[in-house]
């Protein structure tokens, strides 16, 4: 069910494939799985579908888990550990789900809505990696005894380039500035409410609390999750007592982002509003591949990244550069009515790997 290609884990960007299995509606609409699994981090896929004179594609990835990998396999086999140890180490690491409508994003990160309550700690074989990653943080923190760790986290959401406040109730649908200052060694957003989280309740509330205003007031607007981006943050600061009572601090992040649909990146028969916010997602999308391929491949480091050309680059521009580590899971459907959107997703992962 998970297959690895040869993996150095030294690389700053790992590039894994999450295939999530066939839908209830899709096996009644006849449909069938169009993706094959050679092994070593491969995909292959029949496309264009069903045309004698085209080879399949085959693409290949850091590890892509198959439709019947779990929840906690996406958590073991997938590197988010390494990025965990990162962060505590002082490192900005970044880990985002990229693909269309319906893949499997929210899924993998967050599982379904409504399993997630401050009291609810207890075991779920559907809890998603943020909420598992909380688990290993904190198991990872508590070994250190002599360490003490400070943590803060933030809950934001990008729609049509408007900043807005997950956990500020009060400020909710008010848009907020990024700015960049020297103090904050990059861009950071304004008034964003950061909580502190002393306990493993306190950040799981967190995820609850903006998950629940992601929802709040969408009803009349059509699936309004495919068209925002979220980000998660948590800052994990450490001071470890050194000799002459001095401490060695050190700050790193975690930012777990859940993407648009990247359906949105082709040209749209929308108009207006809808058109605008397709644009938006568009060039944020794009701009992050980008970001991503020049991560990828050290020889382009040095060359003009364009972060300043969307509020979701400005705000993952410190883990992207630098000395940053990013994980991106690219998710796709099996289904052959999907085809030719997972053929996109695969290329745009294959590039930044
Ligand atoms: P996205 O966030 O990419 O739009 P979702 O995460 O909302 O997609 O997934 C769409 C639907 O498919 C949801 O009902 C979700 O529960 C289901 N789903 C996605 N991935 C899996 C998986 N790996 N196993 C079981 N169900 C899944
Ligand atoms: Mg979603």
């Amino acid at each position: 069910k998970i297959s690895t290609s040869y993996n150095e884990n030294e690389d700053n960007i790992n590039v894994v494939v999450r295939v999530r299995p066939l839908n209830p509606k899709e096996m009644e609409n006849g449909d069938h799985q169009v993706v094959e699994f050679p092994g070593n981090g491969q995909i292959m896929v029949d496309y264009p579908p069903n045309n004698p004179n085209e080879k399949p594609k085959l693409f290949s990835y850091n590890v892509v888990f198959e439709p019947a990998a779990t929840q906690e396999d996406v958590l073991q086999f997938s590197g988010m550990k390494r990025l965990i140890s990162m962060a505590i180490e002082g490192f900005r690491c970044t880990c985002f789900c990229y693909g269309q409508t319906g893949s499997g994003k929210t899924h993998t990160l967050t599982g379904p809505p409504g399993l997630i309550g401050p009291k609810s700690v207890a075991y779920s074989e559907n809890h998603g990696l943020i909420f598992r990653s909380f688990m290993y943080l904190f198991q990872r923190i508590q070994e250190q005894s002599n360490t003490h760790f400070i943590l803060k986290a933030s809950y934001l959401e990008i729609y049509n380039e408007k900043v807005i406040d997950l956990l500020n109730a009060g400020t909710i649908r008010k848009p907020l500035a990024v700015r960049w200052s020297k103090k904050a060694c990059g861009f950071f957003v304004e008034n964003l409410f950061t909580v502190d989280c002393e306990e493993l309740d306190d950040l799981i509330a967190v995820l609850e609390e903006g998950m629940r205003n992601r929802s709040i007031g969408r009803h009349n607007m059509n699936d309004f999750s495919s068209r925002s981006h979220t980000i998660l943050t948590v800052h994990i600061t450490s001071e470890l007592p050194a000799e002459n009572g001095v401490f060695i601090t050190r700050t790193g992040k975690i930012n777990f982002v859940d993407l648009a649909g990247s359906e949105m990146t082709k040209k749209t028969q929308s108009e207006g509003k809808m058109l605008e916010e397709a644009n938006n997602i568009n060039k944020s999308l794009m701009v992050l591949g980008y970001c991503i391929a020049s991560l990828s491949d050290p020889k382009k480091k040095t060359n003009h990244v364009p972060y300043r050309d969307s509020k979701l680059t400005k705000l993952l521009a410190d883990s992207l550069a630098g000395n940053g580590v990013t994980l991106m899971i690219a998710c796709i459907s099996p289904a052959k009515f999907n085809v030719s959107e997972t053929v996109n997703t695969l290329r745009y992962a294959a590039r930044a790997k």
